[in-house]
């Protein structure tokens, strides 16, 4: 595997799906594994494969509320009359046989009683006393659910490898698990670079600026459920640098930096990654984000984010997020969903390399639509928390007119 593709290639820069297919496939899994209660697993892969201990439904039950019958009883055409011999409730079921000529009011969730097969539904009966006339029109086991329908015991209920969110909490808890074996929490750790970078809390000196991106990066990272080693500001001085190089590589499956890979910034942060690692410096056709550094440190991977806050987001969620994900054990990777919205006003933009604008996707009339940020500029986050959607310009398309569709890609996914 080449970390370097962009030096080993006649070509200087790569595509974004090339620089995302470089690390994808240099990473691997990092291993290990914990049990822990089952609310404590959201968010976090699966280790192994949830095996359904007993079947979903447990029990054959009605779907609907109405009456427990046996099929051969109801006629082909016309009515019947049933007598109604007892009720079966969600929890508390009918103990008797249902015979011939015979019918068991059930609530939904009920269990079958003996000898029924089919519900016929409330609403198409006609009550009178103890008896019930039934229309014909049943088939057999209309209404019923059957023990095992939604999982059969010894079958797979969720597979290794998948994420736990708030379907599969309650798949595991409808199985009866207190515990699940997750993945081994990744471990990260990250830090900013910048002589002109100050934390905050305390004033601004000529010159400086805030910070910003351990915190964009802190909240991506915490999202993910990770553990972070948040390692603060780091001067661009080639001694204190290769410290925290080193100190985080000790420490972490993971480093991330923002700053420092930009052309003239790169150089001796690239003398010194050679010396400590293998690295690449690449030049992807991307922006925001251009440069970005990617390789290895020791045992520990190591991302060398640009340093303009927007850069550090787009390049975050395009090529490191899946590869924090595939190290922690999650299998498939989730899809990228992108889906054409109208843009409502014209972009000028380069071919020859990716662009993601941000935007704000509304609707309007039924049809979506996508109003890029006035502001583009990859030092400006404002823009950035107003949008809801990057607009994804391929490397071959030019400038945009307003009513063209364009693919976007949504900040937020439902569950
Ligand atoms: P660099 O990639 O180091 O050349 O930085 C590019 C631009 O991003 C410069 O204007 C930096 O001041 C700014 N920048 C770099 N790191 C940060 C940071 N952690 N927070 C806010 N701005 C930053
Ligand atoms: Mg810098």
């Amino acid at each position: 595997m080449s970390l370097d593709p962009g030096c080993a290639a006649p070509r200087q820069t790569l595509t974004v799906l090339e620089a995302r297919r470089t690390i994808l496939d240099a990473v691997a899994p990092v291993g290990g594994h914990e049990c822990v209660a089952l609310r404590a697993s959201l968010g976090r892969p699966l280790a192994r494969d949830v095996i359904a201990p007993c079947n979903v439904p447990a029990h054959d039950n009605s779907a609907m509320d109405g009456y427990a019958v046996r099929a051969e009883d109801l006629p082909a055409d016309g009515e019947v009359s049933l007598q109604v011999v007892g009720t079966a409730y969600a929890g508390r079921g009918f103990s008797g046989i249902v015979g011939r000529g015979q019918a068991v009011r059930i609530m939904t969730g009920g269990v079958m009683p003996m000898g029924a097969d089919s519900v016929v539904v409330q609403e198409v009966v006609r009550v009178d006393g103890e008896r019930i006339t039934v229309p014909s029109g049943l088939r057999r086991g209309q209404n019923v659910r059957r023990a095992g329908e939604d999982l059969a015991e010894g079958g797979v209920a969720i597979p290794r490898g998948k994420r736990m969110g708030p379907a599969e909490l309650g798949l595991a808890a409808s199985l009866g698990l207190a515990e699940v074996a997750v993945t081994r929490r990744l471990r990260v750790a990250f830090f900013s670079t910048g002589d002109e970078l100050a934390s905050i809390g305390r004033p601004l000196a000529p010159g400086e600026v805030y910070d910003s991106n351990r915190y964009t990066l802190h909240g991506a990272l915490a999202r993910l459920g990770y553990e972070l080693i948040d390692m603060g500001v780091v001067p661009d001085r080639p001694d204190e640098l290769e410290a925290a190089f080193l100190t985080a590589a000790g420490s972490a499956d993971v480093v991330l930096t923002t700053g420092g890979v930009s052309v003239g910034e790169a150089d001796f942060i690239r003398d010194l990654m050679q010396r400590l690692g293998e690295v690449g410096f690449w030049k992807i056709d991307i922006k925001p984000g251009r440069p970005m550094a990617f390789g290895r440190i020791g045992k520990a991977w190591m991302f060398g984010l640009p340093g303009n806050p927007v850069a550090v987001m787009v390049t975050f969620y395009q090529f490191v997020q899946d590869a924090l994900l595939k190290l922690s054990g999650v299998d498939p990777l989730p899809e990228r969903p992108m889906m054409p919205a109208v843009c409502v006003a014209p972009v000028r933009k380069l071919a020859g390399r990716c662009e993601f604008l941000r935007g704000r996707l509304f609707a309007e009339d039924g049809v979506w639509k996508v109003k890029p940020a006035s502001a583009q500029g990859s030092g400006v986050l404002r823009s950035l928390s107003e949008a809801n959607c990057f607009i994804v310009i391929d490397e071959n398309r030019g400038d945009v007119k307003a009513g063209e569709t364009v693919p976007v890609q949504l900040f937020e996914g439902l569950i």
